[in-house]
């Protein structure tokens, strides 16, 4: 089903292979009015994306960023609408992000050569260009020399959570993010709360709904419903919850145009336009009150 909001997408800013150009350009082929693009831990992509979007009258682009936060036995990634791309003391909290993604990266290669892959950390940065590093990339690598098909694959045999090759990144908890957003000025949101088939690294956050109803005391806003290949059921269930908790409905295709079989494309899945006006009014609401620290 086409939808005319998609507000979860990646660029080469992080981990997704099309240029923001690219990324707008398919956007727009695909009738959607609003985007969001939400790198991981960068906001690097979001001048070339505006700039495409001129030549798409009508694209809406929302300045939102993707975190990744640790809670015991899993992570909860936290994204962020409406950020203020000019703060610098959030610029420079996201450069040390990408620092320790940088060195987390190398020890993955580390561990990775140790087991018998032939790849590089060399390689991996060339890939990764100016990108904030994922494991997409080393993945990627791991492919190209031809160990796997698919980067999911990679992820199911080495560099899932629980597979041989992972490294932990620094801490930040989901409390942590969400302060760290507000004081931005934007609106936190938690991403793909639930187990998604097609990231079989993924699994579900334990007793959700508390910790929802727990972390919107600590300012969260909403929560994806509307998610990559969520099935109808999982869509109704998170909607029940978000409904029941007041949090704002989100979601979006989260695509990468990663290669990976049954990737959601862009425009396939998206909230409704009433999703955009209730993110807007939480950012003014956001921005206008002071920010209070529980
Ligand atoms: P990182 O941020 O380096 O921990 O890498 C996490 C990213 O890897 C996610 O945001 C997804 O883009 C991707 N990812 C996670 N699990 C899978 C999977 N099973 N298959 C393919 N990509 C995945
Ligand atoms: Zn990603
Ligand atoms: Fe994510
Ligand atoms: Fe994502």
């Amino acid at each position: 089903m086409a939808v005319e909001v998609d507000l979860h997408l990646h660029t080469l800013a992080s981990d997704g292979t099309l240029s923001p150009t690219e990324l707008v350009g398919l956007c727009a082929e695909r009738g959607l009015k609003t985007i969001a693009v939400s790198d991981h831990d960068s906001t690097e992509g979001l001048q070339e994306a505006y700039a495409a979007a001129r030549k798409h009258h009508g694209l809406e682009i929302i300045p939102a960023i993707e975190l990744s936060t640790d809670v015991p036995g899993s992570e909860i990634h936290v994204l962020g609408y409406f950020i203020d791309t000019s703060d610098t003391a959030f610029q420079q909290t996201l450069t040390r992000f990408r620092e320790g993604r940088y060195e987390r990266g190398r020890l993955m290669v580390e561990k990775l050569v140790e087991l018998g892959y032939s790849i590089t950390w060399e390689r991996v940065q060339e890939i990764a260009g100016d990108a904030a590093i994922g494991r997409p990339h080393i993945a990627t690598a791991i492919v190209e020399a031809g160990y796997f098909k698919y980067s999911r694959d990679v992820f199911d045999s080495l560099i899932g959570r629980n597979g041989p090759a992972y490294v932990e990144r620094a801490k930040l908890t989901p409390e942590d993010a969400i302060r760290m957003l507000r004081e931005n000025g934007a609106v936190p949101v938690m991403a793909h709360p639930t187990y998604s088939a097609v990231k079989s690294d993924r699994g579900d956050v334990q007793s959700l709904e508390e910790t929802l109803s727990h972390l919107k005391s600590h300012g969260l806003e909403g929560v994806e419903v509307f998610y990559g290949d969520y099935t109808p059921e999982q869509v109704s269930y998170l909607n029940d919850i978000a409904d029941n908790l007041g949090l704002i409905a989100c979601g979006g295709s989260d695509y990468h145009c990663s290669g990976n079989p049954d990737e959601p494309e862009p425009g396939s899945v998206g909230p409704p336009p009433q999703t955009v006006e209730r993110l807007r009014e939480a950012h003014h609401r956001i921005r206008g009150v002071p920010v209070s620290g529980s």
